[in-house]
């Protein structure tokens, strides 16, 4: 009995992947949106109930630093994963964009928008 199954697409095995990682890329996406907006609306929140308190005044000061750096790095994040769906659409996905190189299987499940293999990685944080 032959099994209903579309023949064999060799080499293009990673096109099947390819869409698992842009759900996943997306999913992050919108989540990291939504975090950013959160952010935005506790800092907005923050700046507008000033306290007259000059010692209150500073804890949320140092607070706002917090959230400031929590959009920052959403912010990083966001950019990355759009550049890695950019990379998706041109095919260039899971290749180092220094060294060109293959991106480990298991950095990419770990990190999807890994740009960097992880020997360029160990050395840009050099
Ligand atoms: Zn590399």
């Amino acid at each position: 009995m032959r099994l209903a199954r579309g023949a064999p697409r060799g080499g293009q095995e990673t096109m099947v992947t390819d869409g698992a990682v842009r759900e996943r890329l997306l999913a992050r996406r919108a989540e990291l949106q939504a975090r950013a907006q959160r952010v935005r609306a506790d800092l907005q929140r923050q700046n507008e109930a000033l306290s007259p308190d000059f010692a209150e005044q500073a804890t949320q000061r140092e607070n706002d630093d917090v959230l400031g750096a929590i959009e920052l790095s959403a912010k990083e994040e966001l950019e990355q994963i759009s550049r890695a769906i950019l990379r998706l659409d041109r095919g260039e996905y899971g290749y180092c964009t220094r060294c060109g190189a293959e991106i480990d299987a298991e950095r990419l499940e770990a990190v999807p928008h890994a740009e960097r293999c992880a020997a360029c990685a160990r050395a840009a944080r050099r």
